[in-house]
């Protein structure tokens, strides 16, 4: 076990703590300390065998206190975790301590036209069900939203299914408030509204315990599900970014996956002609005639096809977009990897274009249409062949040297990932709440460099 905390620490803690719902079988901790670190080969050399000394999963606002006054009283680190399906070692416990589950914490307080407030530990699909009910829908998702919980994708996420629409978490308006539980002497509860939302969004966990959310929400419409082949992959790319800018459309995602990629779909295999490059696609029940006059235009094939109903139960084509593409790759050929990339608004995809073409088989192109800044940009999710830690920099820096931004998925560091600069409100945070640095220890450069 690597945990710098001594186990009397964690005895005495626990047994102020009794009463709470305790884990101390080390196969549960071992477990409940992972995450999807494993796409990373850069990440498994480092995270490996980091586990916490005990796993609490609260029920409710209250015990999360009790948890943060112990934790506090003996200073031991906290590492909070939702469904631990992040991807960058987000909640792996660096220094051990206690390992906060939030998954027992489900209520949805409220639902609302256009809002709803909930508690953290509510997995996004339960959410969505239920707000579906009133007519509206979570605004966007990561495809992992059928265990992944809202508390999860608001510490660490950035945005999904939904995004080619509503943009990023981090967009005004896509988050309402927060209510974290602090680290001070005397832990508690606070509310953040407006922009000071952003203090602890997508902070990893590094400064306050999410309790419960605001999140406001879209129109729900009734979902259809296409996926349209193509032989040329840069057509491909260029109908994404044409459905993607055409506002008469009502989508959710406009995924473009480059051979061989589709042919790592066991499910769907059967729909891909050999060699094709195709386009995962969700849009509007109403919008798909719209869908097909779009087709004429760019000569691509429709391959599948389900309506909303039919779309609602069995194989979903979100579960094959995003980071599952990488998913649905590395179960064929775990040696695979991934990187995150932003590409240029320009509609002519031209620097995209280069990349597809230098790079070739080596990294392999998997776009994800999403809104920045009022426009439709393609990002990619390539899937890579991973050769050597130096040769997957050497990738890193050409595409940087030529404009593309890389969200580095292979640190677990806050700001090494996307944001590249210390967010200094957050820092500021941080001091003003976990004044002794237990928060997910580790993970936020600006205070270990302050
Ligand atoms: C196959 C696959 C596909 C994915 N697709 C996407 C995608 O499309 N978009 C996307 O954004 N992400 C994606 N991810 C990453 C991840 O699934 C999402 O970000 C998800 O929302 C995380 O939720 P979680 O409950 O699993 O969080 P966890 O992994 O448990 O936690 C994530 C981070 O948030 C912190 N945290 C958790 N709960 C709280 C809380 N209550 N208070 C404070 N901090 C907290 C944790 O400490 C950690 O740092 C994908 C991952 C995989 C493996």
């Amino acid at each position: 076990m690597t945990s710098t905390t001594s186990l009397f620490d964690l005895k005495a803690a626990i047994a102020d703590l009794a009463g709470l719902d305790i884990i101390t079988d080390p196969q549960q901790i071992a477990k409940l300390s992972q995450d999807y670190y494993t796409f990373s080969p850069v990440l498994v050399e480092q995270l490996t065998g980091k586990v916490g000394g005990v796993v609490i999963r609260p029920v409710d606002e209250a015990e999360v206190i009790r948890v943060a006054q112990v934790c506090v009283k003996y200073k031991i680190p906290l590492t909070v975790r939702g469904a631990g399906t992040g991807n960058y070692g987000q909640c792996v416990p660096l220094e051990g301590g206690v390992i906060l589950d939030m998954t027992r914490m489900t209520a949805v307080k409220w639902v609302k036209p256009g809002m709803a407030r909930m508690e953290a530990g509510v997995k996004l699909s339960v959410l969505d069900k239920q707000t579906r009910e009133t007519g509206w829908e979570i605004r966007m998702a990561p495809s992992t939203y059928r265990t992944a919980t809202i508390g999860g994708f608001i510490g660490g996420g950035s945005g999904g299914i939904g995004s080619v629409t509503y943009g990023q978490l981090r967009d005004r308006g896509n988050l309402q408030a927060v209510r974290v539980v602090t680290m001070e002497d005397e832990p508690k509860a606070i509310e953040l509204r407006g922009d000071d939302v952003y203090k602890v969004a997508h902070a990893y966990g590094t400064n306050g315990i999410i309790t419960e959310l605001e999140v406001p929400l879209a129109p729900a419409y009734p979902w259809a599900e296409a996926i349209v082949t193509f032989p040329d992959f840069m057509t491909a790319a260029r109908f994404g970014q044409a459905i993607s800018d055409a506002d008469g459309v009502i989508k959710k995602l406009v995924c473009i996956c480059a051979d061989p990629i589709p042919g790592y779909f066991a499910a769907l295999k059967s729909y891909f002609p050999e060699g094709s490059h195709c386009a995962l696609l969700i849009v509007s029940e109403t919008s798909l005639e719209a869908l097909n006059e779009w087709l004429k235009d760019f000569g691509g094939t429709i391959a599948y096809q389900k309506t909303a109903q039919e779309a609602s139960k069995g194989v979903t084509l979100s579960e094959y977009s995003w980071n599952h593409t990488t998913l649905h790759a590395r179960s064929v050929d775990p040696t695979l990897t991934y990187l995150q990339t932003l590409f240029p608004d320009d509609k002519q995809l031209t620097l995209l274009e280069h990349m597809y073409q230098h790079f070739g088989d080596e990294v392999m192109m998997h776009l994800e249409f999403l809104r920045v800044g009022g426009v439709a940009r393609p990002a990619a999710l390539q899937v890579v062949r991973y050769t050597t830690e130096e040769r997957l920099n050497e990738i890193i820096a050409y595409h940087e040297a030529k404009g593309a931004f890389i969200f580095n998925p292979h640190t677990y560091v806050l700001e090494d990932g996307g944001m590249k600069q210390v967010d200094v409100e957050q820092l500021k945070f941080k001091e003003r709440v976990d004044p002794y640095g237990l928060l997910n220890p580790g993970k936020m450069r600006a205070w270990l460099e302050r």
